[in-house]
């Protein structure tokens, strides 16, 4: 049996335009046909999906993924647990993005070094359940930054979730080893963290520690992004050429412009549920609102919420996820951050919708097939039942995902009493 044809359904093409009812085929891992209305003619050989009305969006895709945070309470919890357990953690989490309708997920820091590249090239081969995934290098850290986490009489990598560096050349060899174990993204941990005991307005890195990453990577033709909270890391970013930018809370009207001029180029993924649930929902994991990290948490949100309606305004590419896996804020939640988006940012559930469909190709640098509903596009679907336009919080309750597809093939297949073989 050949080709999938869903009809019934109500379509969201990811394209900016209203939805429309009508009928998608797919054949192989292609999008055949999108056609309006019903087509009269009784179809041959194919497996038809009966909608019932559902909508039927391109999959969602995540910013800013770690597959290896591992659902615990701390940095440190992630950075002390064993290679041989982490491995087989973060195959398991794959799986859960792709279960939450995250048919393709950004890598925004390896937990350890060749984490990502094998979780990866491990679903590319089919052995395991998960999306489309870009694999990151763990986060270059200056010393005593976010994720340098081992005991300071006790120095070791293997106790680091990041990976610490301390001047240009230590930079220009760890973009060169990572670019070696076969990353498609170099992280640096530019600015403070609250939850590491840095707040997040210092700026750690340094100019010619970034100019250098981005000068090894680009040279090699990969992409970098940056966990980049102060205003001045924001800054560096768009100065040297950082792609993907996360955080970029405290991004002052300088950091702004900055951005603008080169809105086509870059990207921004705020990672809103993290600040959101750290400082209101982190009370049985040891921190209570009110306490000195959570109000710290709380002010950054405000200032955070300010900077990405202005980024909206000017044309920003702003993108939901971002941090989930831990323990206030698990895998498989992340679209969550939908309802943020438009509860706190002020977009429209359109919007909110193809910051995380249309402008999900164009992160994963797949503009031309994939994040929309469009003949000759990658069949990356999810027929949801309801309207997510009416209400984004839908897409949080994955039993309403009635079917899964990556690549033409079901990951989720719908109810047998939906489908029929003609
Ligand atoms: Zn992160």
């Amino acid at each position: 049996l050949d080709n999938v044809v869903f009809t019934n359904v109500r379509i969201f093409s990811g394209s900016g335009e209203r939805p429309f009812s009508g009928e998608v085929e797919i054949e192989g891992n292609r999008i055949k046909r999108v056609s309006r209305g019903m087509s009269s003619a009784p179809q041959q050989g194919v497996n038809l999906i009966d909608g019932h009305g559902a909508t039927l969006m391109p999959g969602m895709t995540e910013a800013h993924t770690h597959f290896g945070w591992n659902d615990q309470r701390s940095v440190e919890a992630i950075a002390f647990m064993p290679p041989e357990e982490h491995t087989l953690f973060a195959a398991a989490a794959a799986k859960t993005y792709i279960d939450a309708g995250f048919t393709s997920c950004v890598g925004a820091a390896a937990a350890k070094a060749r984490l990502d590249v094998v979780i990866r090239n491990a679903i590319e081969s089919g052995q395991i359940p998960g999306p489309r995934f870009l694999a990151a290098s763990q986060e270059f850290s200056v010393l005593g930054g976010l994720g340098d986490t081992a005991p300071p009489h006790a120095e070791h990598p293997g106790l680091n979730t990041a990976y610490v560096v301390s001047g240009p050349e230590d930079v220009r060899r760890g973009v060169r080893w990572f670019i070696h174990l076969g990353v498609d993204i170099i992280k640096l941990s530019m600015s403070g963290e609250e939850v590491a005991g840095v707040p997040g307005d210092e700026t750690l890195m340094s100019d010619e520690e970034v100019a250098m990453a981005c000068r090894e990577a680009k040279r090699r033709g990969k992409r970098l992004s940056a966990h980049a909270r102060s205003a001045e890391s924001v800054k560096m970013c768009a100065r040297h050429g950082v792609d993907i930018i996360y955080h970029a809370s405290y991004a002052d009207e300088e950091a702004l412009d900055m951005l603008e001029a080169k809105k086509d180029k870059l990207f921004v993924a705020p990672s809103i549920a993290w600040l959101v649930c750290t400082a209101r929902n982190a009370a049985e994991f040891g921190i209570a609102p009110g306490s000195r990290v959570a109000e710290a948490y709380e002010r950054e949100l405000e200032i955070a919420c300010e900077a990405m309606k202005k980024m909206k305004r000017r044309g920003i590419r702003v993108l939901p996820g971002g941090d989930y896996g831990f323990a206030w804020i698990p895998h498989g939640t992340n679209a969550k951050d939908l309802e943020y988006f438009v509860e706190l940012f002020d977009f429209s559930p359109m919007d909110a919708l193809l910051s995380t469909t249309k402008l999900g190709g164009e992160i994963m640098a797949r503009a031309d097939e994939l994040g929309q509903i469009a003949e000759g596009f990658l069949a990356d679907l999810l027929l949801v039942d309801g309207d997510p336009l009416e209400d984004v919080r839908i897409l949080q309750d994955h039993d309403r995902l009635l079917a899964i597809m990556k690549d033409g093939k079901f990951h989720k297949k719908p109810e047998a009493q939906r489908s029929s073989v003609r």
